[in-house]
């Protein structure tokens, strides 16, 4: 006979320990609710970490105003006293002012113990496999945890699940569009063994090759940024050694430990129902395999270079989004006005990439930050369920955007703080005081469009 585990309350459960999973729970915490952090892996960090990503973006705008601060800030200032992270150094291809490389696994092992410091329970290798609904309320959630199946019952959840595998389970409506309009599911990796001289003397030599602006850097640096090298591609795509055509690739690189990140797979994203990632995973190590070889043979500098590490899995840019009591839109992207619900800024262009074409994205640019109303978190007709992260209620173009890890930090910290304000009241998430909320993110350090703007000087070892 199999012993009854009682059901455990909990003012806050989040589930998903991704960039705004931590975030969200840290705040929780922080502001005094009993929070659980549920997380399916075996790790902390969500895409950020365990894809590998070249860098977070996104903490400032275009200017160079800073536009994201708070946890996720807090978090960089951390990296940084460590020597993890440079901080947020020049972007000179101009997304923003800015990009944020760090050490993927410091990362996942700094945001453990901010966990641990504010006080949450987190629970790894831990996927919600089941929800609970009776009207108007999530009353459940089931959880298979590695010392057996374990049911909560939670004053407010926060589905940061990427995903947004709660609400999906819970009934919740999603913005309609096919899987197939989604953007393309890629495996990043790390290469190891790169000789930066040679590849940046080639850079050097054949600026053609690499986006207007791209800074070439030097092999004694500690981060460059390369977007280009269009032409070898091209070869290699005639030449039949690479089955992809692609146009550039994204390489971000450490000189000094002879590693760089590659962004360059892709694959069509499936159907979230449909257990699409496993075949994914197939076509795209095919992929990376291949890219590895023409590194070898193609690149300069490349010759005994490896893979060192590659993503933990496929990584999804979109796959829903959740319809909320607002949905944030390309026009409050492109027209934006400063808006008194707003609980958290944004500043990174509608970034999309194409699944079938051979160019890495089409991007829009922003010339001002944007407001994100509360009720994109709010998800419609369901009391004590917010989401947070890149399933946030969105279009198709804003999620371009707004998927982007500092606004995801930001948007995890909002519904965090929200999810503990709702759970000291006992009120719903869509009755929250939003001038409270706004109040208690500004006592933590969060930028609102209201405040002053903090721009950023470059020292010159930033750059
Ligand atoms: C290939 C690629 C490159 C990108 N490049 C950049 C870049 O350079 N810079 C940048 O800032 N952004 C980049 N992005 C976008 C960005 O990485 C993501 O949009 C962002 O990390 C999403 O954060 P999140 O917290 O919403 O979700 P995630 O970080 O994906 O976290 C979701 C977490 O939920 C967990 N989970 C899922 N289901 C369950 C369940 N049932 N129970 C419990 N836990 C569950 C997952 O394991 C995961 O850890 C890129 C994305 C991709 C895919």
């Amino acid at each position: 006979m199999t012993a009854t585990v009682n059901p455990i309350t909990v003012d806050v459960v989040v589930v998903g320990a991704g960039s705004a999973g931590v975030a969200a729970a840290a705040a929780a915490a922080e502001e005094g609710a009993t929070t659980v952090l549920l997380e399916a892996s075996g790790h902390v960090g969500g895409t950020l970490a365990w894809q590998l990503l070249e860098h977070s973006a996104g903490f400032h705008d275009v200017h160079g105003n800073q536009v994201i601060a708070g946890f996720g800030d807090r978090l960089i200032g951390r990296l940084k006293e460590l020597g993890s992270s440079p901080g947020h150094i020049l972007d000179d291809v101009g997304y923003t002012a800015t990009r944020t490389p760090v050490n993927h696994v410091e990362l996942s092992l700094m945001e453990a113990v901010m966990l641990g410091e504010a006080g949450v329970q987190l629970w790894l290798n831990s996927p919600v496999v089941a929800v609970q609904r009776e009207g108007d309320r999530i009353t459940g959630l089931t959880v298979e945890t590695p010392a057996g199946r374990r049911e909560l019952r939670p004053g407010q959840v926060v589905d940061a699940s990427g995903d947004a595998v709660v609400a999906r389970r819970a009934g919740a409506r999603f913005h309609e569009d096919a899987a197939r309009t989604h953007q393309p599911a890629s495996l990043t990796f790390k290469l190891g063994g790169v000789d930066f001289a040679a590849l940046l003397d080639y850079a050097r030599a054949n600026p053609a090759d690499f986006r207007p602006g791209n800074i070439i850097g030097d092999a004694a640096d500690s981060d460059v940024n390369l977007w280009g090298l269009g032409s070898l591609l091209a070869r290699g795509y005639q030449d039949g050694q690479l089955s992809l055509q692609r146009s550039e690739m994204h390489l971000a690189g450490w000189p000094r430990r002879g590693e760089a990140v590659v962004n360059v797979s892709r694959v069509s994203a499936g159907d979230v129902e449909e257990n699409w990632t496993g075949d994914a995973a197939i076509q795209l190590s095919r992929q990376v395999l291949e890219f590895v070889r023409w590194f070898r043979h193609a690149v300069p500098g490349c010759a005994e270079c490896y893979v060192a590490a590659v993503a933990d899995r496929v990584g999804v840019r979109e796959s829903g989004r959740v319809v909320g009591v607002a949905t944030l839109t390309r026009d409050d992207l492109l027209h934006p006005v400063s808006r008194p619900d707003s609980i958290a800024r944004g500043a990174f262009p509608i970034d999309i990439h194409e699944p079938d074409k051979p160019s890495l994205s089409h991007t829009e640019q922003l010339t001002e930050p944007y407001d994100i109303p509360y009720g994109c978190l709010v998800v419609d007709g369901i009391d004590n369920l917010l989401v947070a992260g890149r399933c946030i209620s969105s279009t198709h173009e804003a999620n371009g955007s707004a998927r982007i890890t500092a606004t995801c930090f930001a948007t995890g910290e909002a519904a965090g703080v929200a999810a503990a304000l709702a759970a000291s009241g006992n009120s719903a998430a869509p009755a929250v005081d939003v001038a409270l909320l706004r109040q208690t993110l500004v006592r933590r350090g969060v930028l609102l469009s209201t405040q002053v703007k903090r721009p950023i000087h470059f020292a010159p070892v930033d750059c």
